[in-house]
């Protein structure tokens, strides 16, 4: 974190004080099917579960200092290092604004997780659907090789129960439906 920067001072009443502030990237506890539940960490950014993603968005930010959680859309803000940087941020809800930089937003490539949950029914394990009936789920994380993708999602998703991992791949690629014309809702398949 750096020393606060005053923008606009000067002869006006009005002094504006943006901070620069560094949100490393964290794997935050998400649940539900798609990630439809999450529990931000303030003053971090996390990879978007799929539900959001499909919608455009690549992470979720959570604010420093109420932890609410904004969402940041693909090609938002301006890339240098890996890092993003938004500048004047504003969170909807406490005012808080800042120069944001969303540290390890491109250095690390974006991996798909695909799992079973598994559970007991009449002491044989049999495969849990999700919501949408489908036997196979997806889940998506940052990582720079296969296997820190496959780590990470095991601790995340502890909470889970019991699953089995189907496979791990690398995201090569994201595509609008035919139908959107706008290209606003993204998905992976
Ligand atoms: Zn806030």
């Amino acid at each position: 974190m750096s020393e606060p920067k005053i923008v606009g001072a000067g002869t006006g009443d009005t002094v504006i004080t943006v901070r620069n502030l560094d949100y490393p990237l964290k794997a935050w506890r998400v649940e539900g099917d798609e990630g439809e539940q999450m529990w931000p960490e303030p003053g971090t950014w996390t990879l978007a579960p799929e539900f959001l993603m499909r919608k455009g968005v690549k992470g979720v930010l959570g604010c420093p200092q109420c932890n609410t959680a904004a969402l940041i859309p693909w090609g938002m803000g301006t890339l240098s290092n890996g890092a993003n940087t938004l500048n004047q941020f504003q969170c909807q809800k406490c005012g808080l604004m800042c120069t944001a930089r969303l540290l390890e937003w491109d250095t690390r490539k974006l991996f798909c997780i695909a799992y079973e949950k598994i559970v007991k029914v009449g002491g044989v394990d049999v495969v849990e659907p999700n919501s949408k009936g489908e036997l196979v789920r997806k889940e998506y994380t940052h990582a720079l090789t296969r296997e820190e993708a496959f780590t990470c999602f095991v601790e995340v998703r502890r909470s889970y129960g019991r699953f089995r991992v189907v496979d791990v791949g690398l995201v090569i690629g994201f595509f609008g439906h035919e139908k959107d014309k706008d290209q606003t809702n993204l998905t992976t398949d």
